[in-house]
């Protein structure tokens, strides 16, 4: 499918935009990539390759491994950041618009609990406020554990 203008998502995945970490998996018609937005270090975004912007227009193939993927995606996540949580959530909502569906896989650290003194969408909306992105440094050593983590276990799948 050709990518879309004006969609972040669909840049980054033809490169358009700049992707600190790169891309760290590719699934059954999804990528997994970290977030380029302001919700942390080790917070991955999960989504189809195609421009979907409704759960609902899914196809079967990329339906079938949402579940699986998420789970090994939330499972590295677990792994390299050691969180006291990890958030699963899904907007694609931007400016009261649907976009380009994309998971936010994110790990709730200890630290973010108590700097902003909140957890779960509260924590999100502070992170958002506050807008900062982590280190492209610090996102790119993350994503090498990640990585490595993920080709395991989706390569066992
Ligand atoms: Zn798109």
């Amino acid at each position: 499918m050709e990518p879309v203008a004006e969609c972040l998502a669909c840049d980054l995945l033809s490169g358009v935009r700049p992707l600190p970490g790169g891309r760290l998996a590719e699934w059954s018609g999804w990528v997994v990539e970290h977030s380029v937005g302001p919700l942390g270090l080790g917070t991955l975004v999960v989504k189809p390759v195609r421009h979907v912007v409704h759960v609902a227009e899914l196809n079967d193939v990329e339906s079938a491994a949402l579940g699986p993927l998420l789970q090994r995606v939330a499972a590295a996540v677990t792994k390299a950041v050691q969180p006291e949580q990890v958030y699963v959530c899904l907007w694609s909502h931007a400016n009261a618009v649907p976009g380009h569906l994309h998971f936010v896989v994110q790990p709730a650290v200890k630290a973010d609990m108590a700097r902003f003194d909140a957890f779960g969408p509260a924590l999100q909306m502070a992170m958002f406020r506050e807008g900062a992105v982590p280190d492209e440094t610090e996102v790119e050593a993350v994503c090498r554990r990640l990585r490595a983590v993920l080709s395991c276990s989706l390569d066992e799948a």
